[in-house]
């Protein structure tokens, strides 16, 4: 059957955002399942969910490698955590500065016959740059794109601590933090920049379109009165804040509050699927129009 050009156009655009949503489902479906049990950090052993993580990178055709570390916690205890990070490189010259996606994908594990899913925090957060990693891979990129799975942030941001501290902040451009971002009937992402980031943030409300909304803010205070959560500190609330620390400018997408933030009931079931696709659509063409062209 022959088919107008336009036509199969319009279909490989539908088949291609079918392939995303399916992948996204099936990466948060494993990743916040029992076998997976929380995803817990702390132990010597690289667990399932880094292991599951790095395998996705890997079908990707991405580089690959586990980052790990130690760290005290609860009463000076040695514990372990383990970073998964992949590297896109430039792959047009000139090369600008490099961008660093980061998720953390540790949550808090089990407790008796009981574990914490986490699929919102931050599964949704994993699941998206996993995706987003897919899409760049045959994208012109005038930057390395470095993506960071982080161990540890539960217990104190370890793992973002850990490899923030083995960049040159001189080398890169922006930190772009994914926490949180399985989108709840407001159809809205809550977006904190930091100062020097502030030159993002008309990109950021470019690239999300009326059915899904980014609110930016470059204060925390202002971020914690519109979302009512006054003893909620966000410069300090996930990973962007260990890039922040060493000097390199962030942008931090999350859905704000979550009545089931931390509780047995952050379950995939709970994930609206085509919502997140859309999610990651849409921080996908902010990173794209950022490595699309060479700029400082
Ligand atoms: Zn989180």
């Amino acid at each position: 059957m022959q088919l107008p050009g336009i036509s199969l156009l319009w279909l490989s655009c539908i088949i291609s955002v079918a392939q995303a949503a399916n992948k996204i489902e099936v990466d948060l479906r494993t990743l916040t399942s029992e076998a997976y049990a929380g995803r817990g950090s702390g132990h010597a052993d690289i667990n399932k969910s880094a292991r599951y993580i790095y395998s996705r990178f890997v079908e990707t055709g991405i580089d690959v490698y586990y980052q790990s570390f130690r760290f005290r916690h609860g009463f000076g205890k040695l514990a372990y955590g383990h970073n998964v990070v992949a590297t896109l490189p430039c792959n047009v010259t000139p090369c600008s500065a490099a961008l660093v996606i980061s998720a953390h994908y540790d949550h808090l594990g089990s407790k008796g016959t009981r574990y914490y899913p986490g699929a919102n925090d931050n599964a949704s957060g994993v699941v998206v740059m996993i995706d987003i990693a897919r899409q760049l891979m045959t994208q012109v990129r005038h930057r390395e794109i470095i993506f960071v799975a982080t161990d540890a942030e539960e217990k104190g941001l370890y793992g973002a601590h850990f490899f923030a501290a083995t960049l040159d902040p001189e080398r890169v451009a922006l930190n772009i933090n994914l926490d949180m971002l399985a989108v709840n009937s407001r159809n809205r992402l809550y977006v904190l920049a930091s100062k020097q980031a502030s030159a993002y943030t008309k990109d950021i409300a470019q690239a999300f379109n009326k059915e899904i909304r980014a609110q930016v803010f470059t204060s925390t205070t202002r971020m914690s009165r519109r979302l009512d959560t006054p003893r909620v500190d966000w410069l300090r609330a996930s990973d962007h804040y260990a890039f922040h620390k060493v000097g390199i400018p962030f942008t931090y997408f999350g859905v704000g509050t979550d009545p089931l933030h931390h509780t047995y009931k952050d379950q995939f079931d709970k994930v609206d699927i085509p919502k997140l696709t859309q999610v990651s659509a849409h921080i996908n063409a902010f990173i794209s129009a950022l490595s699309v062209s060479a700029a400082p």
